[in-house]
């Protein structure tokens, strides 16, 4: 049998697991700190949700879902991204009982039939945040600086802000006339993807990567001059908070993302170096999804970051903030009695706190010394049987070569005292 990973999906390895970790811990403490509490939502869901809520007309249900029938017929979807469902648990579980605005946030994968390539991939992970109940603009900059400090946090560099406004469903109404009356005689010089969307989801191919397409949607007037009088001015507000607070943005009146259920403000972070997909995070209000998917109508914001590529854009330019962490100490010994002697001790260290290995393969002194090396420990304590007569144990140091004498009962203050001399 030769059964490989499903395509589209990665198997993140020890050696680089330490890297989400920090990332994840970043975010958590990050969260903390702007009052976001966590949410941990099914990773299926009924597929009406998204259908729903992210919109028929979009790629993603058109083309990008892992739907499927369970045993008793229902129709159930691994989720594509993470904003329906909390949405969907916002609503039954009550949650604009609370103080509003409620402000959530996730890590989890998420699952889009894609074509895979670097930065794309079938199962990818996504840090989301969600402030449900609030018109606030703040909100709307909040969800745009919190993943900014996370990338600085997380010692990124180089990514820029795109913002921009497409309205409620009455600017965009009149904005899509707009859109079919400029661009509806020259229909057939547009891709096959923007022909279909141009029926049924004309703002869609304002952000085709198609070359052409971008060509032929170049003359036409930004979305930003038809935004209806309460749009216009939640778009200069949220502009003004990001001016006050020197945020670096640019404006970009074909950003308009892929969900149909955004409203007014949108943005996404890209990092150019990272190619074809370099946008590592994007988001926008959602005003009608809360009452779209049956609850009270609540306006809503939310971001997300695309995990695989923020750790892409990370390596790519090497950053160095991540930890490095290897095991304090390695226990060396002869089997017999010092094996015995070698468990007793592993176990107390380990139970102080210290990360200790020890020789699980009866290998030779030699071949001990080297593990110790290749693990990085600064310490190698050696249990030999003359040293155990006396209770003692020689604590080597691999830097310097020096050893010392030991006392049993000594041991981790000895580590402990000398790592903080
Ligand atoms: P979206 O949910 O489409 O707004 O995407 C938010 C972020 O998730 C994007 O900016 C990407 O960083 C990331 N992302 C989206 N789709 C994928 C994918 N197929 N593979 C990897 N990352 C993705």
């Amino acid at each position: 049998m030769n059964v490989r990973r499903p395509r589209g999906t990665n198997d993140i390895l020890p050696e680089d697991v330490g890297k989400w970790q920090f990332v994840e811990a970043k975010i958590r403490e990050l969260c903390h700190r702007y009052g976001y509490h966590e949410i941990r939502t099914p990773v299926f869901e009924s597929t009406e949700l998204f259908e729903r809520g992210i919109g028929e007309a979009t790629d993603i249900v058109e083309k990008e879902m892992y739907t499927f029938t369970d045993r008793s017929d229902r129709s159930l979807t691994l989720r594509p991204e993470g904003t329906a469902g909390v949405v969907r648990a916002f609503i039954e579980n009550k949650l604009h009982a609370q103080p509003l605005p409620a402000k959530l946030y996730y890590i989890g994968p998420m699952f889009r039939y894609e074509k895979p390539q670097a930065g794309r991939y079938r199962q990818f992970s996504q840090f989301g945040i969600e402030a449900i109940g609030s018109m606030d603009p703040f909100l709307d900059v909040e969800m745009i600086t919190l993943p900014i400090e996370l990338y600085r946090a997380c010692g990124l560099d180089g990514f820029q802000v795109q913002v921009n406004s497409i309205g409620c469903p009455e600017c965009r109404g009149e904005y899509r006339a707009v859109l079919r009356q400029h661009l509806g005689e020259r229909v057939h010089q547009f891709c096959e993807n923007c022909q279909r969307r141009l029926d049924r989801n004309p703002l869609r191919v304002l952000d085709c990567k198609n070359p052409k397409c971008q060509e032929l949607v170049e003359e036409v007037p930004p979305i930003t001059d038809y935004l209806c009088g309460e749009c216009a001015d939640h778009f200069r507000q949220v502009l003004q908070y990001l001016d006050q607070l020197s945020v670096t943005y640019e404006l970009n009146p074909k950003l308009v993302r892929g969900f149909d259920y955004y409203t007014k403000t949108v943005f996404e972070i890209t990092v150019p170096t990272l190619g074809a997909q370099n946008a590592i995070g994007g988001g926008g209000r959602y005003d009608g999804l809360v009452e779209e998917i049956g609850g009270i109508a609540l306006p809503a914001v939310g971001y997300a970051v695309g995990m695989e590529r923020l750790l892409l854009a990370l390596d790519q330019q090497e950053n160095t903030s991540y930890p490095q962490r290897h095991p304090e100490a390695y226990i060396a010994h002869f089997g017999g009695m010092t094996k015995t002697a070698a468990v007793k001790i592993v176990t107390e260290l380990r139970k102080q706190g210290l990360w200790v290995e020890l020789d699980y393969l009866d290998r030779s002194l030699k071949a001990q010394m080297k593990s110790a090396d290749r693990f990085n420990c600064t310490w190698v304590i050696i249990v030999g049987e003359a040293e155990l007569e006396h209770n003692t144990v020689k604590v080597r140091n691999m830097a310097t070569g020096k050893e010392y004498d030991v006392a049993l009962s000594q041991i981790k203050e000895f580590l402990t005292g000398a790592r903080e001399e």
